[in-house]
């Protein structure tokens, strides 16, 4: 088997309402899926985090290298792309349209043997996931306060177990926020905040000490992903177990803040880390350190897929009966092709999402969707 072509299919969406992170505002939704194709006919899917264009380039930049290989090499074929693009790459785009390519080849490997990417992984844990509902972004002209208590308080009714909101902008302001949402979702429902980086250290340890009384179970991305120093005094400083990862790429992008204990969570998004091939060996690593995984997912179903074949086979750590099993990020934003790109959307359920078992990644790609969100270009 070898591979005959590799494509990128950038979606495109004009949303009607703006949303933003204290990171970054979202207008559209752009995503990228990567489809590579072998001489035999099976055909692979996967999908990079971040930029969609800019993640296009670098698929296309690796695809002549892609071509005429073993697609079932997945090792020696991340390790030489890898190496190609090393002396300018280490981390960010270059690793994460890796990580769409990886996907696509794991999902051509899966469909090939006939079993799930989870069984190639080593086995499956679990057959479902709990899914946490991502959402509460900021948003032009309401009352940020009011808005947010009562999206939450509509995740509630769906039945989800979690949310994580959206802070990072203000302090005075998040806590308001946080105490709103604490009081919309009551007592027992679980509540991450998530920062996108956008305090520095003393405003995320004021903002930490202040929240801890409403009960929040991680403080994500409290400050920039590039000061493993600062995130160590976060951690040491305030009382909310911190989180992160979905910025740190590779195993070498992950090796100080797991081998420090930077974080007490670690989110490496499958997308964005390095697939499969490098996420476990990040999963590994930080096992080995006694560091708690929760991976990141923002994408569409074909992301969500992917993510749930590798918690599939997430390790429980600590082993123990009826052990703590990872739970799913589900974003709950506007995106109207995050399902539709798939024939069999991957919803929840009373916030339970069943893992697919079908070979590769379990889904099949609605082509017509592809097309009806194709990006434009004018
Ligand atoms: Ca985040």
């Amino acid at each position: 088997m070898k591979i005959t072509s590799v494509q990128t299919h950038i979606l495109d969406f004009k949303l009607d309402t703006a949303f933003e992170s204290a990171s970054a505002r979202f207008d559209r939704r752009q995503h990228v899926l990567v489809e590579i194709t072998c001489d035999n006919g099976l055909v692979g899917w996967g999908e990079c985090l971040g930029p969609a264009l800019l993640n296009a380039s670098v698929v296309q930049a690796y695809a002549p290298m892609l071509i005429g290989r073993d697609p079932l090499e997945t090792e020696k074929t991340w390790i030489d792309l890898y190496n190609a693009l090393r002396d300018q790459g280490q981390r960010g785009l270059t690793v994460t349209a890796l990580s769409g390519i990886d996907i696509a080849l794991w999902d051509i490997k899966g469909k090939h043997f006939g079993v799930p990417v989870s069984t190639l992984l080593g086995g499956r844990f679990r057959d479902t996931v709990r899914a946490y509902a991502t959402g509460s972004f900021r948003k032009d002209n309401v009352d940020r306060v009011a808005d947010i208590a009562a999206e939450v308080a509509g995740y509630r009714a769906e039945g989800f177990h979690a949310v994580k909101i959206k802070i990072g902008f203000d302090v005075e302001e998040d806590l308001c926020v946080i105490a709103a949402v604490r009081d919309a979702i009551g007592p027992d429902m679980r509540l991450m905040i998530d920062a996108n980086h956008g305090y520095d250290a003393l405003e995320a340890i004021e903002l930490g000490q202040r929240a801890a009384e409403y009960k929040v179970d991680w403080f994500e991305e409290p400050v920039l992903p590039e000061l493993l120093n600062a995130y160590s005094e976060v951690k040491a400083r305030q009382p909310i177990p911190v989180a992160g990862g979905e910025t740190w790429h590779g195993r070498w992008g992950m090796q100080d803040p797991i081998e420090n204990r930077r974080v007490d969570i670690l989110q490496p998004d499958i997308c964005g880390c390095g697939g499969f091939t490098e996420g476990r060996r990040i999963a590994d690593h930080a096992a080995l350190h006694g560091i708690r995984v929760v991976p990141h997912v923002w994408g569409t179903a074909v992301q969500i897929a992917a993510s749930l074949q590798f918690m599939a086979a997430l390790p429980p750590s600590p082993p123990r009966p009826g052990a703590r099993d990872p739970i799913l990020e589900f974003d709950r934003t506007e995106n109207p092709f995050r399902q539709a790109v798939v024939t069999k959307p991957l919803e929840h359920e009373n916030g339970v999402v069943r893992i697919p078992d079908g070979p590769g990644l379990g889904i099949t790609i609605d082509r017509a969707a592809l097309q009806r969100f194709a990006l434009k270009v004018v």
